[in-house]
């Protein structure tokens, strides 16, 4: 197959990828900048940031969030990475993605902010979730990464945080939540939610490409991303969702996107409305960040922890 556009413009090169729900076959050198394009055009749809606002972006080393480090560096913003050093020791997967994050940072020279969980913490996640009696890690994990991006987003002065989220991980999330009719969070997904209550504003360039887009762009560009995920990611539900739409994808191309597109246009506004008043948020009394109770549940989760070591002594 040959490059669509190479071909407008009487070249005749070979085609790297074939975007079958555009109709479009590009060369490397197309594809990279089509796909920068769509970021570019997203980032303004959607008025996510502007080239005056300093832009973190959440790091954890897969493929997703340092394509989008990278397209956003190209695209001219002022860029910074935040690596949440889980504590990982299984097939050494924190050591090892704090090492590719490092290495992508030195290799467009932008600065990495690292935060250890267990030097700033005293426990690793795992510990964390053990101490609290959790045995599913991922729930707590995603409590302690949520509530660290935003506070050291904040800590740092930044108002806007992106993450590598893309339709793949949006058309999934979104079946979701129809399929449970999840009034509250289908009201609130969407490709930016504003600065608001203590929370930065965050932000998801990529989710109108897909998953197969943002891993070409990363092989295409010689990204060195974690391949191994991490040892606790299990059978997760949202791979089944992932799985349907695939099959649909497969005999309906397009399918994805219209399904995420349309629902952003018609759907999500009626939820909007439906979205009862917003709960009250105050400072945490620990750490001042928002939350709904006096103390916020990562100030609780370790306090709990501190007093059970304290008991143990
Ligand atoms: Fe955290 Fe679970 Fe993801 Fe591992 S798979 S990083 S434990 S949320
Ligand atoms: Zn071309
Ligand atoms: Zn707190």
């Amino acid at each position: 197959m040959l490059c669509k556009i190479c071909k407008s413009k009487g070249k005749r090169t070979k085609a790297v990828i074939y975007l079958r729900h555009h109709r479009l076959a590009l060369c490397k050198e197309h594809f990279v900048e089509w796909f920068e394009k769509q970021v570019q055009k997203t980032v303004k749809q959607f008025k996510m940031f502007s080239r005056k606002e300093k832009v973190a972006v959440a790091v954890s080393g897969g493929k997703d969030s340092l394509s989008l480090w990278l397209a956003l560096h190209r695209l001219g913003y002022e860029t910074y990475g935040i690596h949440i050093s889980l504590g990982i020791e299984g097939w050494n997967y924190s050591e090892k993605s704090l090492e590719v994050c490092r290495k992508f940072s030195e290799r467009i020279g932008r600065p990495l902010i690292v935060f250890n969980l267990k030097e700033e913490f005293g426990y690793t996640i795992e510990e964390i979730a053990k101490g609290a009696g959790r045995r599913d890690v991922c729930s707590v994990c995603g409590t302690f990464k949520r509530y660290l991006m935003n506070r050291i987003a904040k800590e740092h002065g930044f108002k806007v945080l992106a993450t590598g989220h893309n339709l793949d991980d949006e058309s999934a999330l979104l079946l979701s939540n129809t399929m449970r009719w999840e009034i509250g969070y289908l009201g609130r997904q969407y490709p930016v939610l504003p600065e608001e209550g203590g929370f930065v504003r965050k932000v998801k360039p990529f989710c109108f490409l897909t998953e197969k887009e943002t891993v070409s762009y990363a092989i295409l560009n010689r990204i060195e991303y974690m391949e191994t995920g991490c040892p606790n990611a299990k059978e997760a539900t949202s791979r089944v969702y992932k799985q349907a739409l695939a099959l649909l994808e497969h005999k309906m191309p397009g399918t994805k996107l219209r399904f995420y597109k349309e629902f952003l246009k018609r759907a999500r506004p009626i939820f909007e409305k439906e979205l009862k008043e917003q709960l009250e948020l105050n400072e945490c009394e620990v750490c001042g960040m928002p939350t709904t109770a006096p103390v916020c549940s990562v100030c609780r989760t370790l306090e709990r922890l501190k007093n059970a070591e304290g008991g143990e002594n």
